[in-house]
């Protein structure tokens, strides 16, 4: 294993390139994304919708009504109260959720750890248990780690929020949610998840108050499916919280 002073000399002699501008990656922790390319996030603080997030272009309907939803909350039904996420899904916060969760660099876990904390200091309420949207068995193995798992670890102990790994089990094979449309999102996770680990007894979830961890929230079909199934096991309330959110 290469020591630490020899990884500081190779760094300085042949400093590792920045995934998205390939430049030279320099006075900065970050081996995989430069600081002029980080500091882009777009991080979402502004005026969302109440229930799923979703950033609204200008204040005055919240202004005029604070419970204002967005179109599709006011059309479908939400089984969770509302969805947190820390920044929009696209360029550089998009390829550092691709380095963490395709190229398999856990260490990138560490940078969007930090981005998570500064975020849930100012939001987080009370919450019982902390459970992430687990992954189907076959992908576990593919994949080796449940991305969504890792943050919701962080968060647990940052905020000592006992962890729930068994809290939800996804009992069919989905096909991506990525490859698919609005309406077969929605069908590909009906009735892929079910509360507890089957092998072990149910987690107690009734009358708790839930975080519901995810890594990115596109249309709300997965983690509204969980929720559901959450609800249905009598949790008080389910509250959303991903990483990164499609603007
Ligand atoms: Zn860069
Ligand atoms: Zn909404």
């Amino acid at each position: 294993m290469i020591n630490s002073f020899a990884k500081n000399l190779l760094n300085f002699l042949l400093p590792p390139a920045c995934h998205i501008c390939k430049l030279p990656v320099k006075e900065w922790s970050n081996p995989y994304i430069c600081r002029i390319c980080w500091d882009k996030i777009k991080f979402i603080d502004g005026p969302v919708c109440p229930r799923c997030g979703m950033p609204f272009k200008s204040e005055v309907a919240l202004i005029k009504s604070p419970d204002f939803l967005c179109g599709e909350c006011r059309e479908k039904r939400r089984y969770f109260t509302k969805a947190i996420a820390v920044g929009v899904y696209e360029g550089t916060l998009s390829e550092a959720i691709h380095i963490f969760k395709y190229q398999k660099r856990q260490a990138m876990a560490k940078y969007l750890n930090a981005m998570v904390t500064n975020v849930l200091l100012q939001r987080l309420s009370d919450s019982d248990i902390i459970i992430p949207v687990p992954l189907h068995k076959k992908r576990l193995s593919e994949r080796g780690f449940n991305q969504s798992l890792l943050i919701a670890h962080h968060i647990s102990k940052r905020f000592s929020i006992p962890l729930c790994i068994d809290g939800l089990q996804r009992i069919r094979w989905t096909r991506p949610q990525i490859e698919l449309t609005k309406e077969e999102r929605l069908k590909n996770v009906r009735g892929a998840f079910v509360v507890g680990a089957g092998f072990k007894p149910v987690p107690t979830i009734k009358g708790k108050k839930i975080i519901l961890v995810d890594d990115v929230y596109t249309t709300g079909a997965t983690v509204n499916e969980c929720a559901k199934v959450l609800k249905k096991g009598e949790a008080k309330e389910v509250v959303v919280f991903t990483i990164a959110r499609v603007g």
